[in-house]
């Protein structure tokens, strides 16, 4: 069954509600010559069993749980990613609760974001380590779903935490979260810059790379009227 507005064949449904995410995915998708739908284009309105479909403990689970579930109201081809800050003199944490570390359910956008990053430097005030500039990952998985097959692909990119914001692009963590590869934060470079070597980047180079391919781990390849690359100039329709 399709959803009101969704346009079909040829396009991929990216099925996520945070505007930083989109801001970096849609580009990214373009510039590998696929067109991107949002959800907030498909017609698809956020409903509260949303907030539930990220509870198991791995990204992977994750992502493919929110594809699943947009991929059983839309049809067609669907992505979704699972994402998160791991540092490891936090055991880890937040990871796969990165979005919502903070604890304060009643924030969104650049509130929600100020008050992680709060966290994260009392955190790691908390066990020594404000200005010790501790190693830090991002992790990415991206999954793509659809009738009759799943893929999910994982990218990484290690930083360090500052203990000062530095830059005012980005989202999320960062502002304090500076680059091994690039030597400054994800909030100082530009977007073609950040996707070049982010988690998200390559997590989602690698899963267009075997869409292109046409494979799946599962089920049947995905029929190439719906996976072919469309002109990058052409419009929805
Ligand atoms: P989710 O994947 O929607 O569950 O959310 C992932 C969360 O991890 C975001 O809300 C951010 O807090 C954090 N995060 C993931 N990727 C990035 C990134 O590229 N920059 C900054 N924060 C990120």
């Amino acid at each position: 069954m399709s959803a009101p507005g969704y346009p079909g064949r040829g396009d991929l449904l990216v099925a996520t509600r945070s505007a930083g995410k989109l801001r970096e995915l849609v580009p990214l998708l373009a510039l590998h010559g696929w067109q991107a739908i949002t959800l907030t284009e498909a017609g698809i309105d956020e409903t509260e069993d949303e907030a539930g479909l990220e509870a198991f403990a791995t990204f992977e689970e994750n992502a493919l749980a929110k594809a699943r579930h947009f991929s059983a109201l839309a049809g067609g081809v669907v992505l979704a990613d699972d994402s998160g800050l791991v540092v490891d003199a936090l055991g880890g944490q937040p990871g796969v609760h990165s979005k919502r570390w903070c604890g304060r359910p009643d924030l969104e956008g650049d509130a929600l974001d100020a008050a992680n990053n709060a966290h994260l430097l009392s955190a790691l005030a908390s066990v020594g380590m404000r200005e010790a500039l501790p190693p830090a990952r991002y992790l990415c998985a991206a999954a793509a779903v659809w009738p009759g097959g799943e893929l999910v692909e994982c990218g990484e990119t290690a930083g360090r935490i500052l203990s000062v914001a530095r830059g005012l692009g980005g989202f999320g963590y960062d502002p304090y979260f500076e680059s091994v590869e690039l030597g400054r934060t994800f909030a100082e470079v530009d977007r073609a810059e950040k996707a070049a070597v982010s988690h998200r980047g390559r997590a989602f180079r690698a899963l267009l790379a075997r869409l292109s391919e046409g494979r799946g781990t599962s089920g049947q390849a995905p029929a190439t009227n719906l996976l072919s690359p469309v002109d990058p100039g052409r419009r929805l329709g």
